[in-house]
């Protein structure tokens, strides 16, 4: 698939739409999300132009995913989900049910997360 730059997170990289944002370094930037599924719902993302978990894995240097896991951990002790703990979750592709095409790590905290997946 090839990467959009008007998808919304895009956007959101270039100041064009707001975020509440809890987090930016160079290679990350993190932002609540705006229709919570959890007391905490932070989605993490890369700042360069991957479309998804497949293709960060792919293609991403080894300084942007070491960055990249490097803030998703930081963010969720800063934010105080290490302990009790946290779900991260990474939807991918059609079957994955990912809307935004860019790749992003859900960071869920906050109360019991329940099973693993809904079912639908
Ligand atoms: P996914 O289904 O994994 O692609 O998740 C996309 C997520 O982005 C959803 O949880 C949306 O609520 C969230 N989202 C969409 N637009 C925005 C936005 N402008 N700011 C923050 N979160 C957003």
């Amino acid at each position: 698939m090839t990467y959009d730059p008007n998808n919304i997170f895009a956007r959101i990289l270039r100041g064009e739409i707001p975020c509440k944002k809890v987090y930016e370094d160079s290679h990350v930037l993190a932002f609540h999300d705006v229709n919570p599924q959890a007391p905490t719902h932070v989605l993490v993302i890369p700042k360069g132009a991957y479309v998804s978990f497949d293709d960060f894995s792919a293609k991403a240097s080894a300084d942007e995913i070491t960055a990249f896991v490097r803030a998703a951990g930081q963010i969720a002790r800063d934010l105080g989900a290490a302990e009790p703990g946290y779900r991260i979750l990474a939807n991918t592709g059609l079957n994955g049910g990912q809307e935004v095409p860019h790749f992003h790590l859900h960071l869920f905290a906050g109360r019991r997360l329940g099973r693993m997946i809904a079912a639908d």
